[in-house]
């Protein structure tokens, strides 16, 4: 097919610059995307439209290409991988693997769900510009929202009040009314609102994450965006989708090998550890960790066990133990150096 013009297809003069082109992009794509006009086919070919000339125009070098001799890069552009127009779904990661920005409120719910695709869409505005949240677009609103390790592991809702700039309903924004300054908000053609929100936080999100709560920007049209910070559990870390602990065991459990009670953050699970297993050793629990958002897949628990000797003193005690010292083959300290 040909391809139209990219110019045309953005809406941007010939002239426009990364932040312009960027912005026009951002502003169509979230009109036509599919997803916020399901069965609506002229939108998606817009979408797909919009999407191909955004690749020719944010590349410098399809750019300079299209620019010289109008060429669109069709057929393949296998070798520069970067996603054909039309297969942006397909887009690479790049950046944006640490940020999981979560699906647009599909259909009628309003609510929002987890999408890919949408995924990489912001992934891709998002890396750009220095991870700056709605840059370049006046109706987006951006919050920090720290949730607890509980809800970001095993998903929840989370409520939260929000201060949000809201663009002034008497001045429509421009600070001005009647020729004077707008009484309502000063002249700055905004007005902060607290709002009690509260959003599905989906299972496995991390520090980093982003989620799009539709509808509460600064306008009615626009998204309010969460910086998302998880809070550390005292107990549980988190590595990736991997949840690590350490588990104490006694001296006898470690010399004779036992059955323990591990604790993973979807319950205990029962565990062997083997006889003879030393202080430090790490075991894994296959698929007791977090569910990755992206993938699917579920990370593992890693437990590493802490041999705690006994604390109580006593005459038997003291008898056991010396005979527990003769179990020692040799002086445990003999190989290491003694000193620089
Ligand atoms: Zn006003």
């Amino acid at each position: 097919m040909a391809m139209k013009d990219p110019y045309e297809v953005l809406g941007v003069p010939r002239t426009a610059g990364d932040a312009e082109v960027k912005k026009a992009y951002r502003r169509l794509a979230r009109k036509f995307h599919p997803d916020v006009n399901p069965g609506d086919a002229s939108a998606s070919k817009r979408f797909q439209e919009i999407a191909a000339a955004y690749e020719i125009l944010k590349d410098p070098k399809k750019k300079e290409r299209y620019d010289r001799f109008g060429d669109t890069g069709e057929p393949p552009d296998a070798a520069s991988g970067a996603p054909r127009p039309g297969a942006w779904g397909a887009g690479p990661f790049g950046d944006a693997s640490r940020t999981s920005p979560f699906g647009r409120g599909g259909g009628a719910g309003g609510g929002f769900r987890w999408s890919g695709d949408f995924s990489d869409l912001f992934s891709d505005l998002f890396s750009g510009t220095g991870g700056g949240i709605g840059v370049g677009e006046d109706e987006d609103a951006a919050a920090n929202l720290t949730i607890p390790f509980r809800d970001a592991v095993l998903g929840g809702t989370v409520s939260f009040s929000a201060r949000i700039p809201r663009r002034c309903a008497r001045c429509r924004g421009t600070g001005r009314a009647a020729k004077a300054v707008c009484p309502a908000c000063h002249g700055s053609g905004a007005l902060v609102e607290t709002e009690s929100l509260s959003v599905r936080v989906p299972a496995g999100v991390d520090t980093g994450s982003r989620i799009r709560v539709a509808g509460k920007g600064r306008t009615e049209n626009g998204d309010l965006y969460l910086s998302i910070a998880v809070e550390p559990h005292p107990y549980f870390g988190r590595e990736g989708d991997d949840i690590v602990a350490e588990v104490p065991v006694t001296v006898p459990e470690a010399y004779l090998g036992a059955e323990i009670e591990v604790p993973t953050v979807r319950g205990p699970v029962r565990a062997r550890i083997p006889a003879g297993t030393l202080s430090g050793q790490r075991f894994r629990l296959k698929g007791r960790g977090i569910e990755n958002l992206r993938t699917g897949t579920t990370g593992d628990h890693y437990y590493r066990v802490r041999v705690i000797a006994p604390t109580v003193q006593s005459e038997e005690g003291r008898r056991l133990v010396e005979a527990l010292g003769k179990l020692y083959p040799r002086d445990l300290r003999a190989e290491l150096p003694r000193g620089l």
